[in-house]
């Protein structure tokens, strides 16, 4: 019997963490005779990457909860924070990924993260390396990268990115990125049919900075007054989800990706957030001109805040 290795994405996942997770394994399907890989999903998918495996004609891969004693690629995230349940009693294989590091694990195994705008932009590398990819596959990489990367607007944004995005696309017939991308951006549920909870989980991420435990959710929209009548009920979610998880501060980012902007809501140490922007936070929220990345420009200058503490 062959050996049984699951791919997985990070918690709440998103288009990178569902893409790269079944084009991994694709690959490593291709390239290995005595272990199986198995995509899986940590959660269920949003409706832009639901866009995405429709487009391609894909299935999405299926759920899986709870990571004990099983064999585990990591891809899009490394903090177990963020990881499925039980991945502390996992057989982690290998982690290839994008974001800051905050990873331990006791036995030696492979570890790639590069500062790269998106995960598929190194598992594209992989594949283009041995001129193995399939247009399908092309195809939802290139998704995850425009997904990533804000359609090439968030300073994550590398050449590689942008090289790889290219060569993707050619490959999987798509002719105009930038529409294509923007078409992906837009099919993020409108946020008017959802629950509030549902809002603020759907990419919510969670971290620890110095024993302090953080959530930053980013809500994407085209237009701010999608969330004009929200705030209040954002904010009162906010309180009893700090209440009921203990943490000590949520920050729910509500960025404007045309005008690339965000708006951050916060409940809890208000006084950190002030150090990390140098701004007076008002009525719980704070304005951020020019800002769109959670991963650059709001978890470095917080946990910088927590440290000085
Ligand atoms: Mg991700
Ligand atoms: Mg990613
Ligand atoms: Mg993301």
């Amino acid at each position: 019997m062959k050996d049984v290795i699951y791919v997985i994405g990070h918690r709440n996942p998103d288009t990178d963490s569902i893409c790269s997770a079944i084009s991994l394994a694709h690959l490593k399907n291709k390239e290995s005779e005595n272990e199986t890989y198995i995509p899986a999903r940590t959660g269920e998918i949003n409706s832009e990457t639901e866009f995405v495996l429709n487009y391609f004609n894909l299935d999405k891969p299926k759920l899986m909860t709870n990571g004990k004693n099983k064999k585990i690629v990591m891809v899009d995230h490394n903090e177990f924070s963020q990881s499925i349940d039980d991945i502390e009693n996992a057989e982690i294989i290998e982690v290839i990924d994008h974001h800051k590091i905050n990873f331990n694990f006791s036995s030696p195994i492979t570890f790639h993260t590069e500062p790269v705008g998106c995960t598929a932009t190194m598992i594209a590398e992989r594949y283009l390396s041995k001129r193995m990819i399939d247009k399908k596959i092309a195809g939802i990489l290139l998704a995850a990268i425009l997904s990533d990367t804000v359609v090439f607007k968030s300073p994550t944004t590398t050449e590689r990115d942008k090289k790889m995005a290219k060569k993707l696309a050619q490959i999987a017939d798509i002719n105009n990125l930038e529409a294509f991308g923007m078409e992906i951006k837009k099919a993020k549920a409108s946020l008017k049919n959802m629950a509030i909870p549902q809002i603020i989980n759907m990419d919510f991420k969670e971290y620890d900075f110095c024993n302090n435990k953080v959530g930053v959710s980013q809500v994407e929209v085209v237009d701010f007054s999608e969330v004009d009548k929200l705030r209040n009920d954002l904010l009162s979610e906010m309180r009893k989800m700090k209440k009921e998880g203990n943490y000590d501060l949520i920050i729910v980012m509500l960025t404007n990706i045309i005008k690339e902007c965000s708006e951050l809501l916060v409940i809890g140490d208000t006084k950190k957030v002030e150090t990390a922007f140098n701004k007076k936070v008002e009525n719980n929220s704070i304005f951020l001109e020019g800002v769109v990345s959670r991963k650059k420009q709001i978890i470095p200058q917080i946990e910088k805040a927590y440290d000085g503490a």
